[in-house]
Order: structure tokens, then C-alpha cells, then sequence
């Protein structure tokens, strides 16, 4: 019998396999959405002035068309416009496959607060309670794997501090700077994989001690983050009886619980973006806990893939939070192209708040 305490593999490499050879359908789903993505990217560069004029942008006194003075613009409310969800895995010294560099992730932040986005919580898009001022647009910031590149402690005359060169590090400098925006993003973590990859690092991996673990997602929470299963360890579910999928789903929830008490976890993203060969235990299961003797069951609201593009309004009847598309952020794949794409109008334009949580302001057609 296999221990699920210890994988075989790497996740780090398992990914770099998944992307390279992984099941045909999740790759082509992937490179579909990619292509889709930077073509239209490719168009709307070759076009900058084109793309300038027919982005949904109402300027205040200028309806004439001319350039509104810069800070006197707002967007027409379309609150049933598309909301990113982006994804990041590690962020490290330099781009790769599921790797973006420390300066690219703070420049993706920078430019998705200059073009008017603010985080948002998986709460807020489950609830559907978004209320973000009018004319700013939600993101949903989340993080897959759990590694130390996103969290890692520094011990420095005994006392904990954050590594500023982490992901939460950075981000929370970045937070600090941009007080209109506040602590909010979704950590998809695994308690149990390789090469550090459990609740951000374990047994002096890249410096993580074991024991920081549970602090670690117990700080995230106090800031207002939010934690989402991945599994124990980052298990390709299509591979596996429905027991094992059960047991993985359930133990990861089990862990948080450990690190949180009575921490609810709303959200999984599903590993590789594979779904069990009975999809509904991605929403709910049980196992059984022999070492307990209890049966825990886990149930989700939220099912994350891995990409898809950005993903409908919670007020738009399609929404469907059980397969949530995702706009992947690694190496070749870049945030602006989406941006971009969302800046034009049509079934991808972004929503944009009218600043009035009880109305959903539709755009007109
Ligand atoms: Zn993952």
C-alpha cells in the first residue's frame, strides 16, 4: 500500500511533466486559452490607438470621444463583465515553467492596480457581495502549491519575519504602498508534498522549519486571506478509485483544520487541472480517519481549473463557481495579453462596478 505521507515525485517536476506530456485534454484545453489569449494580444498590439478608442472607458465631460485629462476617466458599470482569477505558482529568481520572478509579480500587481483592479475574496464571488468602489474591476489573486517561494520565514535574533523576497512578502510591501487595496487572495495549499511543498516548507527546505508551518496559514488568515484544498499531495485525481480521491480531498481539508481550527474551506483547485472519474467527489467526500476512528467529510463550493481565461460574472446566470476557469501567470504566459483582451468590448469585456453592491448595473446594449 502507498503511504500518501511521502509522494514519489517532485510536484515541481511532476508540473514541468504535466505541461510538456500531461493527458492530451487539459493540455490542449490549456494551450487553447493560452493561444486564444495572445492572439488576440497580438491584434490589439498591432493596434494601440485602435485599442484605445474602443475600450469601453466613459469619460467624464468628453463623450465626445476626445482623451479625457489623465485621472478624470471612469469605466462604464458592467457588472456582468468577466473577473480574472489569476493563478501564480512559485515566484522565484526568474521565469519558467509554473515560475514568475519576484520583479514580474510585483509589476503584475503594479499593473493590475494602475488599470483599475482591486482583490477581491472567493467569498465575496461566492456570496456574490462584491463591493469594490465604481469603476474599479475585482480580481481574484490565487496560489497553488505552497512553497516557500510564496511564504518563507527569516529568524533573525530569534524573532520571525517575513521574508521580504517571498510572495507574501512583496505582496504585503506592495499592500502597504496601495492602502485602497486590502489582504485578499486565495492560498491552495498542500500539507503533504515534496520538496517542500506542505504549508510552505518543511525540514530546513529553502531554510523552513517544520514548526513554522501552521503559523504560517494561521497568519493568513488573520490577514484576511483565504486557504483552498489542493490535496494532500498534489495527487493526479483522474488516476485514482474514488477511496484515494476521497482520502486526499479529505486529508487536506483535515490538515488546514489542523493549522486553522474550524477554518471553512470553500474552494479546491484541482491538481493539473484533472478531475476525479466521479467529478462530484471534487465537491463533496468522506474518509474514514482510522487513527481517530471519525469519518471526515469535506464539501466545496469552489472548483478551480487550471486555466480558461477569465471567468464569468456571479451575477451572470452562467456562472458556474463548480469550474471555475483560470488565467495561469508563468513563463511565456503573460498577464497583459488578458488585460488587453478584456479591455475590448464583447462577451470578454470586464465587469466594472457601479460602487452600489445592491445593484447590479448591466451594461446597455
Ligand atoms: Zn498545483
Amino acid at each position: 500500500m502507498r503511504s500518501f505521507t511521502s509522494p514519489a515525485r517532485d510536484p515541481r517536476s511532476a508540473l514541468r511533466v504535466a505541461l510538456s506530456r500531461g493527458p492530451t485534454r487539459s493540455r490542449l484545453t490549456a494551450a487553447a486559452a493560452l493561444l486564444l489569449f495572445s492572439s488576440t494580444a497580438q491584434a490589439l498590439v498591432r493596434s494601440k490607438s485602435a485599442r484605445s478608442a474602443k475600450a469601453p472607458v466613459v469619460a467624464k465631460g468628453h463623450a465626445d470621444g476626445q482623451p479625457a485629462p489623465k485621472g478624470s476617466v471612469t469605466r462604464a458599470p458592467n457588472e456582468l463583465g468577466r473577473i480574472p482569477i489569476i493563478e501564480w505558482h512559485q515566484i522565484v529568481g526568474a521565469d519558467g515553467n509554473y515560475k514568475v520572478s519576484r520583479e514580474r509579480f510585483l509589476a503584475e500587481l503594479t499593473e493590475l492596480h494602475a488599470r483599475g483592479y482591486v482583490p477581491i475574496a472567493l467569498s465575496d464571488l461566492l456570496d456574490k457581495k462584491i463591493d469594490i468602489p465604481a469603476g474599479k474591476s475585482p480580481v481574484l489573486f490565487t496560489f497553488d502549491d505552497a512553497s516557500p517561494s510564496q511564504f518563507s520565514y527569516v529568524e533573525q535574533n530569534g524573532a520571525l519575519q517575513i521574508d521580504p523576497s517571498s510572495g507574501v512578502g512583496i505582496l504585503l510591501a506592495f499592500l502597504k504602498q496601495h492602502p485602497d487595496w486590502k489582504p485578499r487572495g486565495l492560498f491552495c495549499v498542500l500539507p503533504a508534498a515534496a520538496a517542500g511543498h506542505a504549508f510552505f516548507g518543511d525540514r530546513g527546505i529553502d531554510g523552513q522549519k517544520t514548526a513554522w508551518r501552521f503559523p504560517k496559514l494561521k497568519f493568513l488568515v488573520d490577514q484576511g486571506f483565504e486557504l483552498c484544498n489542493h490535496t494532500l499531495w498534489h495527487a493526479m485525481l483522474n488516476k485514482y478509485p474514488d477511496g484515494v480521491v476521497e482520502e486526499q480531498l479529505a486529508r487536506g481539508a483535515l490538515a488546514i483544520d489542523s493549522a486553522v481550527p474550524g477554518y471553512k474551506v470553500r474552494g479546491f483547485a484541482l491538481p493539473y487541472g484533472l478531475w476525479p472519474k466521479n467529478r462530484a467527489l471534487a465537491l463533496n467526500g468522506s474518509w474514514h480517519d482510522k487513527k481517530g476512528n471519525r469519518e471526515i467529510k469535506y464539501s466545496n463550493e469552489a472548483v478551480f481549473e487550471v486555466a480558461g481565461g477569465p471567468a464569468r460574472s456571479p451575477y451572470d446566470p452562467q456562472f458556474n463557481a463548480k469550474s471555475l476557469p483560470r488565467v495561469p501567470l508563468q513563463g511565456g504566459t503573460k498577464l497583459t495579453p488578458t488585460l488587453d483582451a478584456m479591455d475590448k468590448p464583447g462577451p470578454m469585456a470586464r465587469y466594472v462596478s457601479d460602487g452600489d453592491p445592491k445593484v447590479i448595473a448591466r451594461p446597455k446594449s
